[in-house]
């Protein structure tokens, strides 16, 4: 659905990418009027400022600032995507300026907008490394809705820089502004973690699916893969950490491994975990993708995916069912496809329609492992 973001400063034409079946959502939400209203009603903001937002998964923030050019910085592939879909249809040009990460090309910023993100050490680790990128006048600003604002974000905002002010609460939203105190903090990420009755070390930066230790689902499918024979090239689908991928590229030592996700985080993870534990990890590629989205067709002999089971905050399997269909594509016939499946998630029948050959190979309480043959 597409809706007008009706703020009072530069209203835009918003929708959601991708699309959902509850298609009742909106790309924006109170947090995101109530940072805009605060910012005009107590700064002021010239052609000259400098602004960084973070977080603003659809460019409701982004495309409101537009005239401002800010830089938009956002780990997920999906949201580069959205954000740029909109400001198209919004027929802005240039587009806006979205980065995956700061490098030191960036000058200090005066601005720092953030749409408070779900993962509370992933804002951590922004706020980390935005400290050399301010100075003594940056306002940051922090919004979200209330029931997403966890009470330990007020001690990691103050552990992390000084005094917070924050708003009353207006339509379910709260802004809080941060004073820069204290601007010497150590980044902790990436962590890392060895896998369980293996010396192979596993690292994660902050926004990375299960990057403290082996996730149960991924433990399962890893005590139990299946021999296959002649595996040239493998694709590690929704590759998080690169923790399965890295156990394929040892299993399988001749073959290539395409790691691929959409966010920016875990592909840089699955790097870097890779590259710590084998000889030479030049063979293998890392990938920032939506799915198989432009793999060729035909091309590779195993897909592996434990698979996402959110979108936007949501219980889906839509993502899963888009992961399979491509996967269908992508496979050579009498290919593979193995897949890790929550017993509570319906993946059974997406997987029966699309491939005929579908087999159960293990099973406990809480998931089945499907191997499917093209
Ligand atoms: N394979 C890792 C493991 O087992 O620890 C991570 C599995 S996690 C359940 C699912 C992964 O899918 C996440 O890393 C998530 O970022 C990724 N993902 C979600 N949507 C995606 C998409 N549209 N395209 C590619 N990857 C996606």
């Amino acid at each position: 659905m597409q809706t007008k973001f009706d703020n009072d400063y530069f209203p835009v034409q918003l929708k959601r990418y991708p699309t959902t079946k509850n298609n009742s959502l909106q790309a924006w939400n109170a947090a995101d009027s109530y940072l805009l209203e605060t910012l005009h009603a107590n700064f002021t903001l010239s052609e000259n400022s400098n602004i960084l937002i973070f977080n603003d998964a659809f460019g409701a923030l982004t495309l409101s600032l537009n005239q401002f050019k800010p830089t938009s910085l956002n780990d997920s592939y999906l949201s580069h995507n959205a954000i740029k879909t909109n400001a198209q249809s919004n027929n802005f040009d240039p587009l806006p300026n979205l980065i995956y990460q700061l490098d030191n090309s960036f000058n200090t910023f005066d601005f720092i907008l953030i749409k408070c993100p779900k993962i509370m050490d992933y804002l951590d680790e922004f706020l980390v490394d935005i400290q050399h990128q301010i100075h003594k006048n940056t306002v940051i600003l922090i919004a979200g809705m209330v029931k997403k604002m966890p009470k330990t974000l007020w001690n990691l905002l103050e552990s992390r820089f000084g005094s917070t002010q924050t708003s009353l609460t207006k339509k379910k939203a709260k802004v809080i502004q941060l004073k820069l105190e204290n601007t010497n903090n150590k980044s902790l990420y990436p962590i890392d973690f060895i896998q369980e009755s293996t010396s192979l070390k596993i690292f994660s930066y902050a926004n990375v699916f299960s990057k403290k230790s082996l996730d149960i689902g991924t433990r399962f499918l890893l005590q139990n893969l299946p021999e296959l024979a002649s595996v040239q090239s493998i694709i590690d689908l929704g590759c998080g950490n690169g923790i399965i991928g890295l156990n394929l590229a040892l299993k399988y030592p001749d073959a290539t491994v395409k790691f691929v996700d959409e966010s920016f985080s875990a592909v840089k993870s699955a790097r870097l975990t890779c590259q710590h534990n084998l000889k030479d990890s030049s063979q293998h590629q890392f990938i920032l993708n939506d799915c198989l989205t432009g793999f060729d067709k035909n091309s590779v002999d195993l897909i592996i995916c434990n698979p996402p089971f959110h979108q936007s905050h949501d219980l889906s399997i839509d993502t899963a069912v888009k992961m399979f269909n491509q996967s269908y594509a992508t496979l050579v016939k009498g290919g593979h496809l193995l897949v890790i499946a929550n017993r509570h998630l319906p993946y059974y029948s997406p997987l029966k329609k699309l491939f005929k050959n579908v087999k159960k190979i293990s099973s406990n309480p809480k998931f089945n492992l499907f191997l499917l043959k093209k």
